[in-house]
């Protein structure tokens, strides 16, 4: 972005998108002191504190517990998944049963350690009924909350787990085998989509982990790529 004045107006547009996230979790009361740089920790608190008890769409039927994310607000590597299954709508926190634990061991294989350098959420944060997928209208229901983790932790990199994730930020209908292999931009981010867990659990092929493999090599290569240039604020 080699304009200034286009730099300074897509901070503004993002600002406006926090404040319009934040009106839609429920927040009535901002301290201007605070805005438009909260503490991240203080304010992914908050927007899981708001959306306790959500209604918003039919999976509130079906959840246990509401799995809002895990790891670090100051992470600059998001993981986004698809939503949580048995084990994680028992414990509310995304990723923690089989597919979880490879999840830990994939981002570990490329040194990152999934609580300190990773923030993870999914697209929807409530368990749809025996794993089925989510619909449309969930995952629309569900997206502003999504968007405002976004825009709270402000990552750099997205590793997009599977085809929701990927197919979601992206807008497309295009599988996550057409998509994986390469970066994309999604909002100045740099998004590098791979395959879910749960299907490399499914499928435990050798291709598959080669190009998963892969996907994480890469988003390693950006992800220090990225930090080098662009150090975090204190
Ligand atoms: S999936 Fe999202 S929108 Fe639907 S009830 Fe759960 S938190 Fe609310």
């Amino acid at each position: 972005m080699d304009d200034p004045r286009e730099a300074i107006a897509e901070s503004l547009r993002g600002i406006a998108e926090t404040l319009r996230h934040h009106r839609d979790l429920g927040v009535r009361e901002i301290t201007l002191s605070r805005v438009p740089f909260p503490d991240p920790e203080d304010a992914l608190r908050e927007q899981e504190r708001a959306l306790q008890g959500c209604t918003r769409c039919k999976l509130c039927q079906s959840r246990t517990n509401i799995a809002f994310g895990s790891g670090s607000g100051r992470a600059r590597l998001m993981v986004v998944g698809e939503g949580p299954g048995e084990e994680e709508d028992r414990q509310a926190v995304p990723f923690v049963g089989r597919a979880g634990q490879l999840l830990t061991r994939m981002l570990a294989s490329v040194g990152f350690d999934r609580e300190r350098d990773c923030y993870i959420a999914n697209v929807v944060k409530c368990r749809p009924e025996r794993n089925r997928n989510p619909e449309p209208d969930e995952v629309a229901a569900c997206n502003p909350f999504l968007m405002a983790q976004l825009d709270t932790v402000q990552p750099l990199v997205i590793l997009a787990l599977g085809n929701f994730a990927a197919q979601t930020l992206l807008g497309t209908k295009e599988g996550i085998t057409k998509l994986r292999g390469k970066p994309y931009d999604y909002r100045s981010i740099v998004l590098v989509p791979t395959f879910h867990p749960a299907f490399l659990l499914r499928n435990p092929g050798q291709e598959f982990k080669r190009m998963a493999w892969d996907d994480l090599k890469l988003a390693r290569r950006e992800f220090d790529r990225l930090t080098s240039s662009t150090p975090r604020e204190a």
